[in-house]
């Protein structure tokens, strides 16, 4: 029996270095699972053309990877500038809201645009608001309804469009902003599997989003984006509300103490076995790879450590946007990955909570393929749901095959740990859908001869249709 190459799976964010047809099939040959559409840049032309590269390439390939957009929910941003403004410290600096393409220094201070009128209402003389990721820290003097008055409290250059964070602060946005919902119609119109909300901060944002998608027609899935302190207080009604939890370090890292990142991880990645929900951890795992052709030390033990925790999904953004190396990239994740992956000891998550009676058989299964050799776990899922809780059990070592005839759920399938998922026709007797697809894992080069495969599975008994599971031994 084949095993994954890894079971930890990867997200590349795709962008200028990998959008090409050319890139895609490398990525897709390195075992790329998700790409990942960043909404913070992208023209809707692009990602009408890009999705149509990845659905082809993956097509061709026989391995479709699921498609993410990344709506940027309520985000705040400096004005566009037509060139760049070197601030020093302790330069006085007025956040204001009309357009600065030229930023004036009004009696020697900065008029510095962004892009949130209601901003003063929030903020206090004492606040800290924060510039391009962190990197420009302003201390708040005063605020006025058409100005914020700031300090400068380092040496920076500001750059067009920059990011704004404000640790702490409630600003009062709405979850899906005007903007998201433009976007997302355009996703929707390309049958994106996967909706990542950026900063998610309650349960209600995700329910509101998923109605969104349900008017729209469409069924996709929501990552909530775990970014601020009030999306940390509110973890665990998000992990129940959403369909799957990303630890966004980026933003997490400014809105949060440093210290405190690999805690919020180790706990997120907990509650979401904990609950059977998919858990990635995402933002410069290989980060010094976007210029140089391997890693720090350190990066490689960060990504070690994700894995070691147990996280469903690790992953890239500029490694894979704009970076030189992005193919390196992803042969890196596979061999930190698959390596720390064969350290841990086999053993199912004694944690997860199993409700339905078919989701209990599947802790038998596991176990069972775990003390068989050269087997592997078969389930049949039509929600996914199964499938879902059967990642979740880590069931370290034996290859999970889940078997769909749900067209879109086979690549939503690829986010989720250890599952290997494929697309075939299911039929009204149990048994031919069972020889089908041990024929299609024979073709697929997945099993040999000899090979055992757990089945949990419905089987006619008489007149009634019951629950199953069954040793299956690869005849021919
Ligand atoms: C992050 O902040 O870590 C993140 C993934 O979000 P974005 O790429 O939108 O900054």
């Amino acid at each position: 029996m084949k095993k994954l190459a890894r079971q930890t799976k990867v997200i590349a964010t795709i962008g200028p270095a990998t959008e090409s047809e050319e890139m895609l099939k490398l990525l897709i040959k390195e075992g790329v699972d998700i790409c990942r559409l960043n909404m913070a840049h992208a023209e809707y032309e692009w990602i009408e053309s890009v999705t149509k590269r990845i659905r082809k390439v993956g097509k061709l390939l026989n391995r479709e990877p699921a498609i993410m957009m990344d709506v940027k929910g309520p985000e705040i941003r400096t004005g566009y500038l037509n060139k760049e403004l070197e601030i020093k410290k302790n330069d006085a600096l007025d956040l204001v809201f009309v357009a600065q393409p030229e930023p004036p220094s009004v009696d020697g201070v900065w008029q510095i645009e962004v892009n949130y009128d209601k901003l003063p209402d929030h903020i206090n003389a004492g606040d800290t608001v924060l510039l391009d990721n962190g990197l420009i820290p302003l201390s708040v003097i005063d605020s006025a309804p058409q100005k914020i008055r700031c300090k400068v409290l380092q040496d920076a250059t500001l750059k067009s469009r920059r990011h704004v964070n404000l640790p702490g602060i409630e600003t009062g946005l709405p979850s899906l902003t005007e903007k998201d919902r433009r976007d997302s119609l355009v996703g929707i119109q390309c049958q994106h599997d996967y909706f990542a909300l950026s900063f998610t901060r309650d349960a209600d944002s995700v329910d509101l989003f998923r109605r969104f998608l349900r008017e729209n027609g469409s069924d996709a899935q929501i990552i909530a984006k775990i970014e601020d302190q009030k999306g940390v207080r509110n973890i665990e009604e998000i992990i129940k509300a959403a369909d799957a939890l990303m630890v966004a370090r980026g933003d997490l890292g400014i809105e949060c103490a440093f210290e405190d990142l690999p805690i919020i991880q180790r706990k997120a990645v907990g509650s979401c076995l904990a609950n059977g929900r998919p858990i990635i951890v995402a933002t410069h795992m290989l980060e010094s790879m976007i210029g140089s052709p391997v890693p720090t030390r350190a990066e490689v033990s960060d990504v070690a450590n994700a894995v070691n925790e147990g996280a469903d999904c690790i992953m890239l953004s500029g490694e894979t946007t704009t970076g030189k190396y992005p193919i390196e990239c992803m042969k890196m994740l596979n061999r930190i990955a698959s390596r720390m992956e064969a350290e841990i000891q086999p053993g199912l998550t004694e944690e997860l909570n199993l409700f339905r009676p078919k989701a209990k058989m599947l802790r038998s299964a596991a176990l069972l393929s775990m003390k068989i050799e050269h087997s592997g776990v078969l389930v049949f899922t039509r929600s996914g749901d199964l499938a879902a809780k059967l990642g979740a059990l880590r069931p370290n070592g034996a290859p999970l095959f889940a078997f769909t005839d749900v067209p879109g759920l086979h690549r939503r399938l690829r986010l989720i740990w250890g599952i290997e998922p494929f697309l075939i026709d299911f039929s009204n007797d149990p048994e031919v859908t069972i020889l089908d697809a041990i024929k299609k894992l024979q073709q697929d080069g997945w099993v040999e001869k000899g090979d055992q495969l757990v089945t949990v599975t419905n089987v006619f008994a008489h007149d009634k249709v019951v629950e199953s599971i069954q040793l299956r031994e690869v005849n021919s």
